[in-house]
């Protein structure tokens, strides 16, 4: 498998390229992820079963998509394929610090600027993709209230329904999603659709990063509610964002509603007390 990598990151730079050296990185919650290096350039890959190679390829496309609006930085992808067994994904080699208060400013500075990059004119994206391992469907839709309710918490709903759990009826839930969202429909942006903690770091210069997306044009919104989530972001981030495009008031409101969606899918992934937590969200929209 990785004479196949090493051969197709060749071709990728257009220079010879072999692993002398190659290490486990922890810290994935779906991949294995590992640094391999040539003793000049290092390279950061993520391996999983041959069957996910559409998670990569699409893991590719939102990289792509995300650095060519040349807003904040990503680790810019390289190559991703089938190699024996395994998928794999081969990205730019990032050398993650600390942080300090200017860099949580500036990631929600550039969060902001990636935001305002708007050339769609639905919901959607190119393909679908993947929300850690479940699916995310992303079928282009003219209106936001739809999309959110059909293809995030509708999708999540069903999925969690045949998991148990105890949930109220889809369709109640459904009309509930419709009805909060009502006429709001945001210009589309190009969001990272899993921007908790884990997937925003600061590069030892103090850049900030995000990583790992799940990319797709959607309502801005998403991404700020999701950082609430899972610990939240620093105090400094919130000032960068707020300062480079301020938050629409009615954000509080949906801000439950959006994070529900994060909910369930943990409900579908991890289970446990996933299902009560998103119980007393969806009552609370009921
Ligand atoms: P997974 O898809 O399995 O969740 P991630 O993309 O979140 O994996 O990456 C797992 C960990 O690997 C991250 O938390 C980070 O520490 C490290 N990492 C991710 N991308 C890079 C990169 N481009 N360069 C160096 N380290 C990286």
């Amino acid at each position: 498998m990785w004479n196949e990598i090493a051969k197709q990151i060749s071709q990728a730079i257009g220079q010879p390229f072999t692993v002398e050296t190659r290490r486990s990185v922890s810290g994935g919650c779906i991949n294995q992820g590992y640094a391999i290096a040539d003793g000049q350039r290092t390279y950061f890959v993520k391996v999983n079963t041959a069957s996910q190679v559409e998670m990569f390829a699409a893991e590719a496309l939102g990289l792509k998509q995300m650095y060519e609006t040349q807003s904040i930085r990503v680790p810019q992808p390289l190559t991703w394929g089938v190699a024996g067994n395994s998928s794999y994904i081969v990205m730019e080699w990032l050398e993650f610090g600390r942080g300090d208060h200017t860099s949580w400013e500036k990631m929600g500075q550039n969060l902001a600027a990636m935001h305002r990059y708007q050339r769609a004119t639905k919901f959607g994206w190119d393909c679908n993709n993947t929300i850690g391992s479940t699916p995310q469907v992303n079928d282009w839709t003219e209106n936001w209230a739809d999309f959110f309710t059909e293809h995030r918490i509708g999708f999540q709903l069903r999925l969690a329904k045949r998991r148990g759990g105890g949930f109220p009826d889809l369709g109640t839930v459904l009309d509930a999603v419709r009805d909060r969202l009502g006429d709001w429909q945001p210009q589309p942006s190009l969001v990272h659709g899993d921007l908790w903690s884990g997937n925003a770091a600061c590069t030892v210069q103090g850049e900030p990063v995000i990583l790992d997306p799940a990319t797709y044009w959607g309502d801005r919104e998403v991404d700020l509610a999701m950082t609430e989530l899972f610990g939240g972001f620093p105090a400094p981030f919130y000032r960068g964002y707020n300062q480079a495009w301020p938050l629409d008031a009615g954000y509080q409101e949906r801000k439950n509603l959006y994070n529900i969606y994060h909910i369930l899918n943990h409900f579908n992934l991890f289970g446990g007390g996933y299902g009560s937590q998103a119980n007393r969200m969806l009552q609370k929209i009921l």
